[in-house]
């Protein structure tokens, strides 16, 4: 695994274990490059242990490549209740910014994890 980033503040080439730029001083955690992935965890016979793992995986490749968020599809069954259970969970270690429901028949939440 390539354990260098880039500053996307100032562009610096830095290690992966620093928190601060010593360049510019920013914060290099909360930095995002504001892209937000999909991810259908419903919708090929997930069982609700599957989707969760898929949303811990999803979320954690998104905080490491510095995503502001993820949006997933839950469907309307058990996942969609056991995912928004989860992302409480993830809400109240702040993990996360934020979560919620999305479109007419709530079948996605998007789950925010850095302000863009
Ligand atoms: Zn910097």
């Amino acid at each position: 695994m390539n354990n260098k980033i880039d500053c996307l503040q100032c562009g610096m080439t830095l290690s992966r274990e620093m928190r601060r730029c010593p360049k510019c001083d920013d914060l290099l955690d909360e930095q995002t490059d504001g892209h937000v992935v999909t991810v259908d965890i419903a919708h090929d016979r997930e069982t609700v242990r599957q989707a969760i793992t898929k949303l811990n995986k999803t979320l954690d490749e998104v905080n490491k490549d510095r995503g502001a968020g993820a949006r997933f599809i839950v469907g309307s069954g058990r996942i969609r209740e056991a995912v928004g259970a989860e992302l409480a969970t993830y809400l109240y270690r702040k993990d996360i910014l934020s979560f919620e429901f999305e479109g007419a028949n709530e079948g996605a939440i998007l789950v925010m994890l850095r302000k863009h």
